[in-house]
């Protein structure tokens, strides 16, 4: 690495960006690809043979032998499969080929990745297709095709798929209105999105020693260290030499693969941080997000660190999220979530601030299983994060504008003259909604939704996607409405006086952490499902199927398969962590606490022999022996346990829920105290202090 950057130069160096393809391919190729993109139109296999053509040669000259089709599965992360461009030439020698047909489709096999029943093994194969909405680019001398992945059938096995279909759906109804409003112009709504993204890095020599971390990326056991985060002192504090070298070296590696990293600094927790890039399209964001997560890894481990995604790596240290950023523009550049200048744009924006509390109002169930993972259930509800209860935080000026809509009122702007009514019925609004709130999960922050609930390690997809739809859902309601309306400014009025008043109970600017708001939320009948288990069923309600298969994002089918795999991800991870547990206990833990109890023992003989005292020793033995014995029925437990899992997936979930994490925390109660009173050089793994202040 060289020591001066020349950022604009290498930004976007390794991506077959569109001022590449201008570049590089026949003017009407372009023009046709361009046209395709803008209206969703299918490419031509002529023009893919030339995109083809010249991405081959683009990829050859910047050093790439392979290429692969880059796709989302179910799972969550990415996959991909390399083929070489070498194709014999027959006098022994090679020539390097790629054709359209090997850019557009693709038959990667497949059969590994969870289908949630929608492939049968002997009709495993599943295709990728070329997602030319999103550039391709090279990593590793490979040259990545981003591509949307499914079934012989046609079903989606991926999370693109219905996130591009989502954004299809916003932008078709957003149009309607936006017709209803004399825009002619806007051809398009894109959603734009862009994800905060925390981690921790952590010396990969004290990660390696510990088996809990290296097989489910968080602590199982450890006592608290001395001191944790209550000085704040690394909150946004100077980066240590060797995180800001990663730090540099990651952000590099971001902007050559046209990542528009901008923003890193130290988070709430020792060893946290945070990357933040710059809004894009949601497609972008989603793909941007997931190589920021590989590249954070992959550059950890140059710099002997390992990156941790989990959303709870440490018990009492704050865990890791991403914020998502939500909004929605037009392709001529106004953002619909700006509170405009004019009473015009002043409806409009109230129109779509309406559509988006009555769908996180109607659809809150589904937007907090967007965001249900065993990880995350360490976080939300916890006093660290957002709640599980899903509210909006609209800040007081927005707040008080509603008000005054739904009780007819006028709006007084608080140290500002009155401001009174725009198409005669809505007043002017300030645009001062700095946020100050910081524990709401869904927080309105000037000119678009900051969606905070979301897991760190978890694909950014399936909020969107549900984002999205509820609020084409609500948009098309509106415009059916309006379409018909004889008087356009008073039905408008109506409509949004009507929507505020019935669901001003998703509004909540208090302090989400306390106690009083989850009994003021119970009392709003707002639901507040604190965990994985009991909210995943809601993600299949008649209701939640109806929304996505009406709007065309998934078939049942498919929907009810993303439900079986989020199933059983949530009970796979629970058991690996168990067993995890049990053979750290009963390999690690119960010997280290047996050796140093025999050697405690072998010093009171000694001690014995000479007439010394030894109050401390026996004392110690005997509280060492207690213990032991607690550690090991706590093993004893967690295994039988573990032996009596149900069959069928939810109820296996809720096994988990209800005897297995009981048991877990009980055992590591167990193992904790031990540690507290065993010698250090006797602890078989690294401690709290050792991996957080190292
Ligand atoms: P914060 O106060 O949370 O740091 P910022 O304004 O810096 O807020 O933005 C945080 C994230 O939100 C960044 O990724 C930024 O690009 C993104 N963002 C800003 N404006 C929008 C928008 N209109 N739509 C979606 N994301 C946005
Ligand atoms: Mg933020």
């Amino acid at each position: 690495m060289s020591d001066i950057l020349h950022v604009p130069e290498i930004f976007g160096s390794d991506v077959f960006n569109e001022s590449v393809m201008k570049e590089r391919l026949p003017e009407d190729a372009y023009l046709v690809w361009k046209e395709c993109v803008t209206t969703g139109s299918q490419l031509p296999l002529d023009i893919a043979n030339h995109i083809a053509e010249a991405m081959k040669c683009w990829a050859i000259e910047k050093g790439a032998t392979h290429f692969t089709h880059w796709f989302q599965p179910m799972t969550g992360i990415t996959a991909e499969k390399h083929d070489s461009f070498i194709s014999p030439a027959g006098d022994g020698k090679v020539i390097m080929e790629f054709s359209g047909k090997e850019l557009v489709r693709g038959e990667p096999d497949a059969s590994s990745f969870p289908s949630g029943g929608l492939r049968a093994t002997f009709e495993a194969r599943g295709y990728t297709a070329w997602d030319p909405t999103s550039s391709a680019f090279i990593r590793d001398g490979s040259l990545y095709i981003p591509t949307c992945f499914f079934s012989h059938t046609g079903e989606s096995l991926d999370k693109k798929t219905p996130l591009l279909r989502s954004m299809e759906e916003v932008s078709r109804e957003a149009l309607r209105i936006l017709r209803l409003f004399g825009d002619t112009e806007t051809r398009r709504v894109i959603t734009c999105v862009g994800a905060e993204q925390e981690y921790f890095l952590l010396p990969k020599a004290l990660y390696a020693q510990r088996e809990d971390l290296r097989l489910t990326g968080r602590t199982l056991f450890g006592a608290q260290p001395p001191k944790g985060q209550e000085l704040d002192d690394h909150y946004f504090g100077a980066i240590r030499t060797r995180v800001s070298a990663f730090m540099r070296d990651m952000d590099e590696q971001l902007w050559r693969l046209g990542v528009l990293s901008k923003t890193k600094h130290n988070e709430s927790a020792p060893c946290q941080h945070e990357m933040a890039p710059i809004y894009t399209d949601a497609n972008t964001a989603c793909d941007a997000n997931q190589l920021t997560m590989a590249v954070m890894k992959k550059c950890a481990a140059k710099h002997n660190l390992v990156c941790l995604l989990h959303e709870k790596p440490f018990a009492g240290i704050n865990g890791s999220g991403k914020h998502n950023n939500w909004s929605l523009a037009t392709d001529t550049g106004k953002n619909l979530f700006s509170p405009g200048k004019t009473p015009g744009q002043n409806a409009r924006f109230l129109v779509f601030l309406a559509a988006f509390i009555a769908g996180v109002d109607e659809y809150q169930d589904m937007l907090r299983c967007t965001v249900a993972y065993a990880g995350n259930d360490h976080r939300l509800g916890a006093n660290e994060a957002p709640p599980a209860i899903v509210s909006v935080f609209v800040g007081d000026e927005l707040t008080a504008i509603i008000r005054s809509i739904i009780d007819g009122t006028n709006y007084e702007a608080p140290e500002k003259s009155m401001l009174r009514i725009g198409v005669d019925v809505l007043p002017a609004i300030p645009k001062d909604t700095t946020d100050r709130n910081r524990t709401s999960p869904l927080a309105f922050t000037g000119n678009k939704f900051e969606l905070r609930t979301l897991g760190s390690s978890q694909s950014i997809a399936e909020p969107n996607i549900a984002l999205n739809t509820i609020m084409a859902e609500e948009l098309s309601r509106f415009a059916d409405i309006l379409e018909k309306a004889d008087d356009f400014d008073t039905a408008l009025h109506d409509l949004v006086c009507k929507t505020f008043t019935e669901h001003q109970r998703i509004l909540f600017g208090g302090n989400g952490y306390s106690d009083e708001w989850k009994e003021e939320a119970a009392r709003r009948g707002l639901s507040n499902m604190p965990s994985t288990a009991v909210c995943l069923p809601s993600m299949v309600s008649d209701k939640n199927i109806d929304l996505m298969v009406r709007h065309g994002i998934y078939t049942e089918t498919e929907y009810r398969a993303r439900y079986a795999i989020h199933q059983e991800a949530y009970n796979k991870v629970m058991g690996i962590e168990a067993r995890t547990m049990v053979d750290m206990a009963m390999h690690q833990i119960l010997p280290a606490a047996l050796r140093y109890t025999r050697d405690l023992c072998d010093t009171v003989s000694a001690k014995k022999a000479w007439g010394a005292p030894c109050t401390a020793e026996s004392d110690l033995i005997a509280k060492m022996s207690a213990q032991t014995e607690t550690l090991y029925a706590g093993i004893e437990a967690l295994k039988t346990v573990l032996s009596q899992l149900p069959a069928g997936s939810h109820a296996a979930s809720m096994y988990y829920h209800d005897a297995v994490i009981p048991c877990m925390n009980t055992l590591r109660e167990a193992a904790d105290a031990l540690e507290e009173m065993t010698d250090k050089s006797y602890w078989p793994y690294p401690t709290y202090s050792d991996l957080l202040y190292y």
